[in-house]
């Protein structure tokens, strides 16, 4: 019988007002069967949302010091349970557990610059132009906000949201991505265990449609933070927008590698099958396209081929495997139709284009690490976010037509380039329109004190990670204290 999971509402673990329950499976063995988990509704966060306002009058009078405090024992239990969070962690998301372990140590690293920002919330002192007056800044926090997470970094981006919505004095109320709903039942424990105190948390499980929309949709749920597709980011942000609510989107990505004739070809080789297919492509960050210059391209495209070739799929969990599964059936089939569209588009499945054969991976959502040949800028293979273990190839003939090809989709988040010009890698710098551009090294690899988001659909202006977050989570209040005895008229008095 699988164990049952409860919501985290007022302090207990509860069942969901809906009666209504999920089953939460390993893509890479679907007969292993995680637990069942609550489907709630707007019942199960309408409770939550009240226990959360009660959970904020404690909690933003706590000082953020002793805030910090809180999350800096977290950061240790992280540390102490990161081996069991990793297993737990690629059972149900089912990337390999060297990547799973690297998603914990994010949300330690997280935890832990967070506790130190609890010394500094640092506002501002700046001269009045008065006599005898002070002018000040400070930042106050927002009330109870709303965090949604999508299902590729199960406990990174819940601890990228918590934390710092946390450290600034908010309650919070999270619904996790029903696909991973484990990681962050795990997480919460952790919160509670360190001393944070229970309503200030709050956990509802269940879908985005359901559990999700009343959560976006709740009136005293004045900030969202949301992190998945770019469609479901457009429905929340219509309502965020008639709502007047703060609202954070992180999104979808087209990201792509340049690899320039002058290139370390066997350095962008070892960049390019981590980019492609770390976590089975499914990153926001993943290196989708591949921007190859003409005099290397042939060459280059053939040792990519042969290296996915090699890649061997598995259960994450097993050492010797470098790919693990899709996240589910429905993820599968998308990446499934694109092969029809490469089809349609003319073009060339260098390797992979199909699921593996063969028993050993017959219970999973296992696809072929894939490398299309022959895409041109426009091409649906070129501009569309596949999320799968899908790499399309275009050849270019100079560095303005890379330029040109990275910045023609309609997403924005991560670019990369390979040369050794160091003037074209500053250039590069400049040109390529995204969020993140890294400079030898692939499209992946955030690290969690710089701020982390991306341009045009990808995002709304709004940074995760680093020091930027903390203005999403804070409101600024600005004091002056006259102690002239005096009326002074601010614009007036001064110019006399
Ligand atoms: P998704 O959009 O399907 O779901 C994300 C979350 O939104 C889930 O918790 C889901 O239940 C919820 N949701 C769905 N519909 C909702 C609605 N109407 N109202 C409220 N909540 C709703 O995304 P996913 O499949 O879990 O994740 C993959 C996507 O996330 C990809 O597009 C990827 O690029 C993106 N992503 C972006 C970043 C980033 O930082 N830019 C990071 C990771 C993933």
């Amino acid at each position: 019988m699988a164990k049952t999971f409860k919501n985290f509402i007022n302090g207990e673990w509860v069942e969901p007002r809906s009666g209504a329950w999920f089953q939460n499976r390993n893509p890479a063995n679907t007969a292993d069967i995680i637990g069942r988990f609550p489907d709630s509704n707007a019942a199960d966060i309408e409770a939550a949302v009240r226990s959360a306002r009660r959970g904020f009058d404690l909690w933003r009078r706590t000082p953020a010091p002793a805030r910090g405090d809180v999350l800096r024992r977290v950061g240790d239990l992280l540390v102490a349970r990161k081996e069991k969070i990793a297993d737990a962690m690629t059972r149900e998301m089912g990337k390999v557990l060297a990547e799973t372990r690297g998603d914990v140590q994010e949300g330690i690293d997280t935890a832990y610059y967070a506790a130190t920002e609890g010394r500094r919330l640092f506002g501002h002192v700046v001269p009045s132009e008065l006599r005898q007056k002070w002018a000040m800044s400070y930042r106050r926090p927002m009330g109870v906000v709303g965090l949604i997470t999508p299902f590729n970094f199960p406990l990174a981006i819940p601890t990228w949201k918590m934390f710092p919505a946390l450290l600034c004095g908010n309650a919070v109320v999270i619904k996790p991505s029903e696909d991973v709903p484990h990681t962050t039942h795990l997480l919460v424990e952790i919160l509670l265990e360190a001393g944070l105190p229970p309503e200030v948390i709050q956990m509802v499980h269940g879908r985005g449609e359901t559990a999700g929309r009343a959560l976006v949709e709740h009136p005293q749920v004045p900030v969202i933070s949301f992190t998945g597709s770019t469609a479901t980011g457009a429905v929340i942000g219509e309502t965020c927008g008639r709502m007047h609510k703060r609202l954070s989107l992180e999104m979808g990505g087209k990201n792509a590698m340049i690899v320039m004739d002058d290139a370390d070809l066997d350095l962008a080789l070892d960049g390019v099958l981590w980019g492609a297919f770390g976590t089975t492509g499914q990153r926001c960050t993943a290196t989708s396209r591949l921007i190859v210059h003409r005099k290397v391209h042939d060459r280059f495209v053939r040792m990519v081929a042969e290296a996915a070739e090699g890649l061997r799929l598995g259960d994450g969990r097993q050492d010797k495997t470098d790919v693990g599964p899709l996240i589910h059936e429905d993820a599968r089939k998308k990446v499934e139709r694109y092969m029809g569209i490469a089809e349609e588009e003319g073009l060339e499945i260098v390797t992979g284009g199909k699921r593996p054969g063969g028993a050993r991976l017959g219970n999973g959502f296992f696809f072929r690490p894939t490398v299309v040949e022959g895409v041109r800028p426009g091409m649906r293979m070129e501009q569309e976010e596949i999320f799968g273990p899908v790499l399309s190839v275009i050849r270019v003939n100079s560095y303005e037509d890379a330029v040109k090809v990275n910045n023609g989709v309609a997403y924005g988040l991560s670019s990369s380039i390979y040369t050794t010009d160091v003037n074209r890698a500053f250039r590069a710098m400049e040109d390529l329109d995204n969020g993140i551009t890294y400079v030898n090294a692939p499209t992946i690899g955030a690290e969690a004190h710089l701020p982390f988001g991306g341009v045009k659909a990808t995002g709304n202006g709004h940074r995760e990670g680093g020091w930027e977050v903390y203005d999403f989570y804070s409101e600024t209040k600005v004091c002056y204290v006259d102690y002239s005895g005096t009326l002074q008229r601010a614009q007036i008095d001064n110019y006399d």
